[in-house]
Formats: C-alpha cells, sequence, structure tokens
C-alpha cells in the first residue's frame, strides 16, 4: 500500500488527551495523502468499548496522558486484538520506555515534533500487522489440522515421492503397533501382507502416479503379524510445478465390518444352502424374506401363489402363538391345489428388539413328508399283516373296543365271528407254504369283498380271520352276513392251477352279551370257533348256547330256501272259493307250499317270514303269481271257464314300489284276464302308508285287477280308511268264523262287519268255513261267498276241478 494510494483510508483510533495535538497528527497524516477518519478518546473504558464497537485500521497513542497512560492502553490493545497496529505518537520518549513499548507490542512510536515518519510508520504497522494477521491464522489452522491429525481414529501418514514416511499419527501407530520413530525412512512396504493380492498395488501406484486418489481396501500386516482389512484413500500432494511431492494416506481398520461381512455371508449362504425352509416376516406378519429351499419348494407345492403368499400362509396362523411363547412348535401341512400334500415341521420365533417390542418373526419348516409317510408304513407295519394286508390282532383288538363303543352309545349289537379254515393244514402240507401263502391271500380277498364297507376284516393268525360287524339290530342280523360269506366259498379258490375248496368253522361272540370287552368278546368267539371246529367243521356256533339252537335252524332253513326256487321245490295249491247265492265254486285262493326232500310238504307260516326277512319273498312272490296265472289259464283252457284266482302278497312286495308294473307284466306274459285276478292284502300293510297304498290301489284298479283286504278284523283299520280306497272283496278271518252260530260276539261282530262292508260295495268273503251250521249263518247274514275246509282244502290245480257246488 503507498500513500498515494487512492483506497488508502484509514479508520484511526486516537488516544490523545490533547486535542490540538490529535489534529496536527491527522492533518499531517492528510497532507501525505492520507484519507483518514478518526475518532479521539482518553480513557479506558471509552478504548475498551471503541474497539468492541468498530473497526479500526490503527491505534495511535500517546504516552503519557493524565486520564490513562500509554503502557496500558497498548495491554489493553493487545489483549482485545492481537493484530491491532499500534504505534506510539507521543512527546519526547526516553530510550527505555521506547524499547518498553516495543517489547510491549507496539510497532513503532513517532515523536510528535518530529512527524515525519508518521505516515511511512502508519503504513508499514498496518502492513506488518496484516502480514502477521494471516500467518497467526495460518498458525492457528496449522494447528488445528495437526490437531486433528493427530487425533484422528483413522489412521494417516504422509511419505514423499520415494515413499518414505515423513509423518505418521498415533492413530497409525495405534492400528499397525509400529512406533513413529520405527518407520521413520522407511516405506508401507513394512506393512505388506502375503495374503494380499499384488495387483492391487499396481493398480494403486497406476492411480496416485497419475495424481489421482486412490481408494481401495487393502490387506495389511501389523507389528505383531497380525493381518487386518484397511480401507486407505491416497492422495498424492501435487506442488505448483505440477509434480509429485507427497502422498497423504488414510486409513482405517475394517476388519471387523469385513469379518460381520464374511460372517454375514457364510449364514446367508447357509441359509441359501439348507433344505429347510427359512422365512422372515416383520412385526405385522408380511413376509420380507424366503430362502432358496422355501421359493422352490413353495413353488412346487402352490404354482399359482407367491411363495411369499405361501410363506405367508405358514406363518400366519402361528403369530399369536409365537409371540406367546417365544418358540413355538408345531407339525403343520401344506396342501396344493392338485391334491399334493406336504408336512412340515415347523419353528416358529418372535424376535424382540431392546425394548421387548416385537422386531419380526421367523420360521424353519423343515419337509417331513417322507418321514411321515414312513412312519405311517411303519404304523401299517405294525398293524397290518403283511401276507394279506389285512389289519393285524393288534388294529383288530384297538378297532373292536372303538366298535362297542360305538355300539353301545347306539345302542347296537355289535358281533365278532372267529373264521378259522378248515382245510388249510392239508393244502400247506400238500401242497407247500408258498401255495398256503397264495391261498390265504385269495382267501382274504373273497372275504374282504363280501362283508359289508364298514365291517372290520382282520388276519388273526395262521388260517385265522376276524370279522367285526357292527350296528347290527339284533344277533339275528349276523346270519345274512355268514350265509353271504358261505355263499362266497361255494366256488373253489383258484391257486395255483388248483381249484381249492375252502370252508370254514366259525364262532360268534356278540356285545354286549358275551362280554364287555375286545378280549373276552375274541376269547369266546374263539371258543365257540373251537365247539364248532370239534362238530366237524364247515359251521358256526355262536357263544350262546340258546342263540345256537335259534340260528342253527333257521340258518340252514335259509340256505336251503335260497336254492329251493332253482331247484323248483315250490308249488301252488289252492282253495275251492263258492258263492253262497249260487252254491258255484267261483274262484280260488293261491298258497303256497314248500315240497322239502327230506321234511316234506312244509307249510308258508314256516318260511314265509324268512322269506320276508331276507327279502327273497319279492322273487318267491313273483314266482307265486306268475304260477297262479299260469295254473288258471291252463284251467281255462281245460275245463272252458275262468274262475277268479287269489294271491296273497306280502308287506314287503306291496312297498316294493315294482308291484304294479309286476302284476302288469305277468298279466301280459301269460295273457290272463284282469278282471280274474285278486290280489290279497292285510289290513296292516294298507295302513302303514296310507297315501303309498291308495296310488297302488289306483294303479291295479285301473289295470282292472281286485284287491281283497285279507284277515279282516284281526287289525285295527276302521272301515272308515277303507271307504277311501279303490277296493272289491272284504274277507272276514276265520277267527271270527270259527265261533259262529255259538259265540254272539262272533256273531255281532260278522254281522257288522258283513252289513258295513255291503254299505261300503264290498264283497265279503267268509274264511275258514268248516261246518255247515257256519256256513248257513253266513249265509243268513248276507255274505256273499265262503272259503274253508268244508267246500274243500288247498289242494293242487288238479283238485280243484273236482270240486262240487255247495248243497242249497
Ligand atoms: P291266509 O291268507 O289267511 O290263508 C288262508 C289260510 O287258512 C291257509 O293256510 C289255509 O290253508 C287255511 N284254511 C283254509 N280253510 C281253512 C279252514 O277251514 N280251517 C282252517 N283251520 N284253516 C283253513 P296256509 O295255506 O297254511 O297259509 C297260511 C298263510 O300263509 C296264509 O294265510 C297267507 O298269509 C300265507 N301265504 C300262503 N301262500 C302265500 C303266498 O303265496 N304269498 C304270501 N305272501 N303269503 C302266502
Ligand atoms: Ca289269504
Ligand atoms: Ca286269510
Amino acid at each position: 500500500m503507498s500513500p498515494d494510494d487512492q483506497s488508502n483510508h484509514w479508520n484511526v483510533l486516537m488516544l490523545e488527551d490533547n486535542e490540538d495535538d490529535a489534529l496536527l497528527i491527522i492533518n499531517h497524516l492528510e497532507t501525505h495523502g492520507c484519507d483518514i477518519s478518526w475518532t479521539r478518546i482518553e480513557t479506558e473504558p471509552d478504548l475498551r468499548k471503541h474497539l468492541a464497537n468498530d473497526e479500526w485500521d490503527v491505534v495511535l497513542s500517546d504516552y503519557s496522558m493524565p486520564l490513562f497512560d500509554g503502557v496500558s492502553a497498548l495491554r489493553v490493545v493487545r489483549e482485545l486484538d492481537p493484530d491491532m497496529p499500534f504505534v506510539f505518537v507521543s512527546g519526547t520518549l526516553g530510550e527505555k520506555a521506547a524499547v518498553a513499548a516495543i517489547k510491549g507490542g507496539a510497532q513503532d512510536y513517532v515523536v510528535k515534533h518530529d512527524l515525519n515518519r508518521l505516515a511511512p510508520v502508519v503504513e508499514r504497522a498496518i502492513a506488518e500487522q496484516a502480514l502477521q494477521k494471516r500467518h497467526r491464522l495460518a498458525q492457528d489452522v496449522l494447528r488445528k489440522l495437526s490437531q486433528a491429525v493427530e487425533q484422528a481414529a483413522d489412521s494417516i501418514f504422509i511419505t514423499n515421492r520415494q515413499g518414505e514416511f515423513e509423518y505418521v499419527n498415533p492413530a497409525f501407530e495405534k492400528m499397525t503397533g509400529y512406533r513413529a520413530e520405527a518407520v521413520a525412512g522407511r516405506t508401507p512396504s513394512v506393512l505388506k501382507a502375503t495374503q494380499q493380492n499384488p495387483a492391487a498395488y499396481s493398480e494403486l501406484w497406476e492411480t496416485v502416479l497419475g495424481k489421482q486418489t486412490y481408494r481401495g481396501t487393502l490387506v495389511n500386516r501389523k507389528h505383531d503379524g497380525a493381518t487386518f482389512y484397511e480401507e486407505k484413500v491416497i492422495t498424492p500432494l501435487v506442488n505448483q510445478a505440477g509434480q509429485i511431492t507427497h502422498f497423504v494416506s488414510t486409513g482405517r481398520d475394517i476388519s471387523d465390518r469385513v469379518k460381520a461381512d464374511e460372517d454375514r455371508a457364510r449364514l446367508n449362504a447357509i441359509l441359501e444352502a439348507t433344505t429347510d425352509i427359512v422365512a422372515i416376516a416383520d412385526a405385522t406378519g408380511a413376509v420380507i424374506y424366503v430362502n432358496k429351499a422355501g421359493h422352490s419348494l413353495l413353488a412346487e407345492i402352490k404354482p399359482d401363489s407367491s411363495a411369499t403368499q405361501a410363506a405367508g400362509e405358514l406363518i400366519g396362523n402361528a403369530l399369536g402363538q409365537a409371540e406367546k411363547h417365544g418358540v413355538w412348535e408345531r407339525e403343520s401341512v401344506l396342501s396344493g391345489g392338485d391334491g399334493q400334500t406336504i408336512y412340515l415341521h415347523q419353528v416358529i420365533m418372535s424376535h424382540r428388539d431392546q425394548n421387548g417390542n416385537i422386531a419380526y418373526f421367523s420360521t424353519i419348516a423343515r419337509n417331513i413328508s417322507e418321514r411321515k409317510q414312513f412312519e405311517a408304513e411303519l404304523q401299517h407295519q405294525a398293524t397290518h399283516d403283511v401276507l394279506t394286508g389285512l389289519a393285524n390282532r393288534v388294529l383288530l383288538a384297538e378297532q373292536l373296543q372303538t366298535e362297542m363303543n360305538r355300539s353301545q352309545r347306539r345302542n347296537s349289537v355289535t358281533a365278532v365271528v372267529f373264521l378259522d379254515m378248515d382245510n388249510f393244514k392239508r393244502v400247506n402240507d400238500s401242497l407247500g407254504h408258498g401255495i398256503g401263502d397264495q391261498l390265504l391271500q385269495q382267501v382274504s380277498v373273497r372275504l374282504g369283498r363280501h362283508i359289508r364297507p364298514n365291517d372290520i376284516l382282520a388276519r388273526y393268525g395262521g388260517d385265522e380271520f376276524v370279522i367285526v360287524a357292527s350296528d347290527l339290530e339284533n344277533a339275528d342280523a349276523i346270519t345274512a352276513i355268514l350265509d353271504k360269506l358261505n355263499r362266497a366259498f361255494e366256488h373253489p379258490v383258484h391257486v395255483a392251477r388248483q381249484d381249492i375248496f375252502v370252508s370254514f368253522s366259525a364262532g360268534i361272540a356278540v356285545y354286549p352279551d358275551d362280554g364287555g370287552d375286545a378280549d373276552t368278546l375274541l376269547r369266546n368267539a374263539d371258543s365257540a370257533m373251537y365247539q364248532s371246529k370239534a362238530d366237524g367243521g364247515r359251521a358256526f356256533r355262536f357263544y350262546a348256547p340258546a342263540m345256537n339252537e335259534r340260528q342253527q335252524r333257521l340258518l340252514a332253513m335259509e340256505s336251503e330256501l335260497h336254492r329251493a326256487l332253482a331247484r323248483n321245490e315250490f308249488v301252488v295249491y289252492y282253495q275251492p272259493q263258492a258263492e253262497l247265492a249260487s252254491g258255484q265254486v267261483t274262484g280260488a285262493e293261491a298258497l303256497i307250499r314248500w315240497r322239502h326232500p327230506q321234511r316234506g310238504l312244509v307249510p308258508p307260516d314256516e318260511f314265509i317270514p324268512l322269506l320276508e326277512e331276507t327279502g327273497l319273498i319279492n322273487e318267491v312272490g313273483l314266482w307265486v303269481l306268475r304260477r297262479a296265472c299260469l295254473d288258471m289259464t291252463t284251467y281255462t283252457q281245460t275245463h272252458g271257464l275262468c274262475p277268479r284266482v287269489s294271491v296273497n302278497l306280502s308287506a314287503r312286495q306291496f312297498a316294493s314300489g315294482e308291484l304294479v308294473q309286476q302284476v302288469a307284466q305277468v298279466l301280459e306274459e301269460t295273457g290272463f284276464p284282469p278282471d280274474r285276478l285278486e290280489l290279497e292284502i292285510t289290513e296292516q300293510i294298507l295302513i302303514s302308508d296310507l297315501q303309498a297304498s291308495k296310488a297302488i290301489l289306483g294303479a291295479l284298479h285301473d289295470m282292472g285287477v281286485s284287491v281283497a283286504i285279507d284277515d279282516f278284523g284281526t287289525g285295527y283299520c276302521s272301515l272308515a280308511y277303507l271307504k277311501r280306497l279303490p277296493l272289491h272283496v272284504l274277507k272276514i278271518d276265520r277267527t271270527f268264523v270259527a265261533g259262529l252260530p255259538a259265540d254272539h260276539n262272533d256273531l255281532a261282530i260278522v254281522e257288522a262287519i258283513i252289513l258295513l262292508a255291503h254299505k261300503l260295495d264290498l264283497q265279503v268273503v267268509a274264511e275258514g268255513v268248516e261246518t255247515l251250521g257256519q256256513l248257513e249263518t253266513l249265509r243268513s247274514l248276507g255274505c256273499d261267498m265262503v272259503q274253508g275246509y268244508y267246500l274243500g282244502k288247498p289242494a293242487p290245480l288238479q283238485a280243484l276241478a273236482e270240486t262240487g257246488a255247495l248243497a242249497h
């Protein structure tokens, strides 16, 4: 700065008690080309105030003043602003004071009576102080910088162009274990670790020599030999000439981070490699991670939904439990749309943050389908017979107990049938075990085919089988099942090109009568089987003796009945019916008989109930109907007139739903005139379902077939019912006829029946007429027709023609 510089404007703070002196000084400066603004003060408070409040270029101070002194003023100025230019302008200053002034920090001094030096002195003082200020500030920055470098957490060092250490900070020492003195003059290659790929160094040098900043991670070695990962930044320092003078390296030990990364990568690799499903859901249950196995397994099972969705399903319904227990284990099932199912063993965990709030959920699920299947197979093996695949005695006992419990609740009967093959030992001994095994397999299959769907079939051991039939209404019902089995083995079993006839000895025990637990029932069935075997086999025995007799008889007859139709053992007898008015035989009742090869002619009362029970009645009843029509057609052809024929119907036939169609078909087949056919139905059958009866009777009526009420008077039928039905004939039960004419009660009843029947337009037939007295009484009561031994017993067709007219 020169005094004639236009910008040479100084703001001067003047400490001067004498105003004239002050003006003199300012004037002097102005005359020397300085542009001055100034303020004169003379006390310490003013000095402090002005220094604090305004910007000054220089302080000019008198040395001695009445209110203040120059040395104190200098101290105050230095205290408040060490860089403020300060020049003493005073009267004569002794040598000593002058030295003290300069030592105290004044830039210079000028004596008032020789102001010639003032302008250049002030100018120099200002310039000096500005320089000093810059210097001081730079020092300041440098100090702070070096402090920062010294205290930095990162390792910092500086090398020269040759790469020799010039400076290392304490963090470097700490990080590497090398003291500053130890590396002085050496290069960073002391840190080189053998693990480091040398390519990184080439890259490093290429970068920094190209005056670029290098950033990278190096594996380095500490003084003690331990390696560490250092994240480095190396900056070349370039001088004004563009030459690299130094390198500054900062580094940070990131071994922990690298290790954490490695750990995480390892864990991740494991998660991705495991065959277990691993999924993570956030605190709301939204899935945020599914591992590879999860993706592939879930995609396989649920191709239509995403793995995330499927995993959500897997976690979703367990959140509550996981939250409650922390760790929640269960087995779960995932089923896909195509029926594929996988079983999972699943652990669901809730993870909490420091505050104890749920942070996230995780689940690890293992596909245990194979194990499940294996377990199921084991379970099957443990409970099933290997040869036949049937339940073994372990499972049998369990299932039997279940059935017994059910029986108890339902109040029904459960039967245990113990079957033992009669001839198995012989087969085994003569044909070998291999064929014996095949036979057992075939037998088990055939048995299985002939039991009811819910019955249990088990192989008890050797050639012993057990059938458990439950939900039976009573013990009699078991005979139907046994009969079916018997018939199933009427045909031989074909094994190894041989026909082997199989029969069983069977023992039956019934719950609840024959035992309250599975063991007892099985034991009793077994002992009944032994009885049957002792009696020669090929038969069954009940554990309870009373059942045996009854069932034995019924069963024997039943199986014979099955064959009776095919063997043509049934015959139809006819019993004549005569008109009382004319005395002529005008009709006959068809009555079935069973011509049994040993027992001779069996009356219907002994086998009709059994036919009904077994359902055979439908077939046999149809046969009677056809036979009667055919017989009467024959009769018509030989005798020229066609009598009315009455055929009895059982309840089952009536309810079968096929009656009308069957009657129509038989009439059609035989050509028998419908108006000559009469069907006999008891009143119980009619009223059991009045609506259905009405429809059937209507259809028969339309066909021209007439219907008779059989055994009238024995039921509870009121004539009012009959009024509504299309009926034609009423047969008075023979128990009423028997009392005629002596029994007044019977007489009154028969009389009433006839009267009412006639009111309803019904013809009346009296059954069981055995005497002339009965006949006469009936005639006098207005009865239309009679039937009974008096006129003729039921007899074969030929006999009908020989029946004469009634005498009048
Ligand atoms: P029902 O329909 O009441 O048949 C009349 C029964 O009385 C016949 O017995 C007959 O032999 C007997 N009877 C006839 N006149 C006299 C008599 O003067 N005195 C005595 N004491 N009895 C006489 P039967 O033939 O033994 O038939 C018994 C029952 O078997 C029949 O009673 C009928 O309910 C049933 N029945 C016979 N044949 C068939 C048939 O083809 N189908 C059906 N569903 N039931 C039949
Ligand atoms: Ca009858
Ligand atoms: Ca009757």
